[in-house]
């Protein structure tokens, strides 16, 4: 039996509660046992703990603001999450980031955030996992000073940058950082050039995710993700790297348990 690890999947949205214990039940049948739930603002805080509470054992959350819900409240909204960060027990501080794609009004806040939430990260010493969207030389430019200027600066950073979909230079500056990249539906979506990226990258510094309930993999694009349908995802990956399915979940697992100490 496999053992594969959703690390990064949005299981306490409302796409679920309709039929959430037979979706966990459909991933566990298809050889995924365990989840990672990022939290991503206010709102998805208590559902999300609620989760965390019914799944234990099986499904870990992380606690941070995500950079598409930064607003002109970020001195309210990161208190909020501060508090909470330190009230329950998570495995990471995410999902964090910049993301420039959608809207660039907030840039300035969104910068702002994350840099705080890094930091809350490095006083934790937790892992950080990494929203990124259009902005890769922000993100990198801000971790840099981050390392120079910290108070932090001998304390690696270590987490995963979710949903990579870069080149295979943009993976190997990510590694040199101490991140993994987190790879899911992307994969399989003809063209994405991925493949290629990937293809003289070691499992060694891949994690398996979905975003569920988006970025569903081939055959499912464009429905609802669940995470199921990560085996796709991990298949397509042993395709790739040319080994077995068996080997995609050992490696991969092992490196989730390295990342998040559980
Ligand atoms: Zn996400």
């Amino acid at each position: 039996m496999i053992t594969l690890t959703d690390t990064h999947a949005h299981l306490y949205l409302n796409e679920f509660d309709a039929d959430r214990n037979q979706m966990i039940k459909r991933a566990v049948q298809a050889g995924i046992k365990r989840f990672f739930l990022p939290n991503i603002d206010e709102d998805s805080i208590a559902p999300m703990l609620q989760m965390m509470h019914d799944f234990q054992g099986q499904c870990y959350g992380m606690m941070g603001l995500h950079p598409c819900s930064v607003n002109d409240l970020i001195e309210e909204q990161l208190k909020l999450i501060e508090n909470t960060l330190n009230q329950h027990q998570f495995v990471a501080v995410g999902e964090i980031g910049i993301d420039l794609y959608w809207d660039k009004t907030f840039f300035k806040q969104q910068q702002k955030a994350f840099k705080i939430q890094c930091i809350w990260a490095l006083e934790r010493k937790l892992p950080i996992v990494v929203h990124c969207r259009n902005a890769m030389s922000e993100i990198t430019a801000l971790l840099n000073e981050l390392k120079e200027t910290s108070a932090y600066k001998h304390t690696p950073f270590k987490g995963i940058f979710h949903c990579f979909s870069g080149n295979e230079e943009e993976a190997n500056r990510l590694i040199d950082f101490g991140f993994y990249l987190g790879i899911g539906g992307v994969l399989t979506y003809k063209n994405s050039g991925l493949d290629k990226a990937l293809e003289n990258i070691s499992l060694d510094h891949l994690v398996l995710e979905t975003d569920a309930p988006y970025l569903a993999p081939v055959p499912h694009r464009g429905k609802r993700n669940e995470s199921a349908f990560l085996r796709h995802v991990a298949e397509k990956l042993a395709e790739i790297k040319q080994c077995s399915l068996f080997e995609v979940a050992e490696i991969t697992t092992k490196n989730s348990i390295q990342i998040f100490g559980v």
